[in-house]
């Protein structure tokens, strides 16, 4: 008999904003056997407060718009220290993205003759957000949440991931506890996906979400890989609090951050 409460799963994703839940809808429809795990209630991610929409270049309101202004907008905005084949992607699939939650239920403001409303942001050259009104997130959410749970996957809510397990160098499983109890779970599997969110919360003041942690970003560490451009958003003193915070050790004890900055 298993130690823990046991399950197992081919892909684990971590996480239920956006970025989790169309990576769990796309491993559902691979065929993969998908357990998705997330520490709030499901449709309660950060993925709800955003309100400004959607970038995609559409270009239903700029005719000039497209993939590659939407690119150079976003290594401009990233000040070129962006991983340009992921910002590249971003642009050229973000139209289809938009075009896919609509057709899975989602709404968007139109346009007098009934395209999809674009407005203008900051950084972006041309109108460019995709929205409704002021609550494009929770129109997302709400579309990838139901879309999701009629694509066979299992979903495990008030569950924080605190270790990623491995066999020799491949990710085994991961193991974490229910918010509710405290007690602890094992997930089995071959596959993991993080989609933890960001780190907003290491800031006193901040709109972030109380999920944003960095847990995925600890996670991943502990588990070997290298976190890169945190210098980003972070000065040295932050992301040492930060990592402490989320690791939940004392300052005396080595960290991530004391190991690669100082
Ligand atoms: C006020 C505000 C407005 C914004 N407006 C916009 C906008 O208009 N347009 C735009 O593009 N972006 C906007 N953003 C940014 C955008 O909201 C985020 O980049 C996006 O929602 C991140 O989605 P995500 O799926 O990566 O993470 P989230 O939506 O935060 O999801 C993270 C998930 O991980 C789970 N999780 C975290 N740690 C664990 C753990 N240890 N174990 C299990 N589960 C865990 C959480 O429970 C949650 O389900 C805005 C941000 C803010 C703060």
């Amino acid at each position: 008999m298993e130690k823990y409460e046991t399950h197992t799963h081919d892909v684990i994703v971590i996480g239920a904003g956006g970025a989790g839940l169309r990576a769990a809808i796309e491993a559902s429809a691979q065929g993969a056997s998908v357990g998705l795990v997330c520490k709030s209630l499901l449709g309660k991610a950060h993925t709800v407060m955003a309100e400004g929409g959607v970038a995609a270049a559409l270009a239903n309101l700029d005719p000039q718009d497209n993939w590659k202004v939407h690119f150079h907008d976003t290594m401009h905005g990233g000040k070129m220290l962006n991983n340009w084949r992921m910002a590249q992607l971003h642009a050229q699939e973000a139209p289809d993205r938009v075009r896919e939650l609509e057709h899975w239920g989602a709404l968007f403001d139109r346009t007098k003759d009934g395209k999809i409303m674009q407005r203008a942001f900051g950084g972006h050259t041309w109108r460019r957000l995709a929205h409704v009104g002021d609550r494009t997130g929770l129109e997302m959410i709400r579309t990838l949440q139901d879309k999701g749970i009629h694509s066979g996957m299992d979903v495990y809510m008030e569950c924080t991931i605190t270790h990623l397990l491995k066999d020799g160098e491949r990710i085994s499983g991961a193991f974490g506890y229910w918010r509710e109890s405290g007690r602890f779970v094992l997930f089995k599997t071959k596959a993991v996906i993080l989609a933890t969110g960001g780190v907003g919360k290491s800031y006193k003041v901040t709109s972030n979400s109380w999920e944003y942690t960095g847990d995925g970003q600890a996670l991943a560490y502990d588990a070997g890989a290298d976190l890169i451009t945190l210098e980003t958003f972070l000065d040295i003193k932050e992301i040492r609090a930060a990592v402490i915070a989320i690791r939940g050790i004392s300052p005396e004890i080595p960290v991530i951050a004391q190991l690669t900055f100082d």
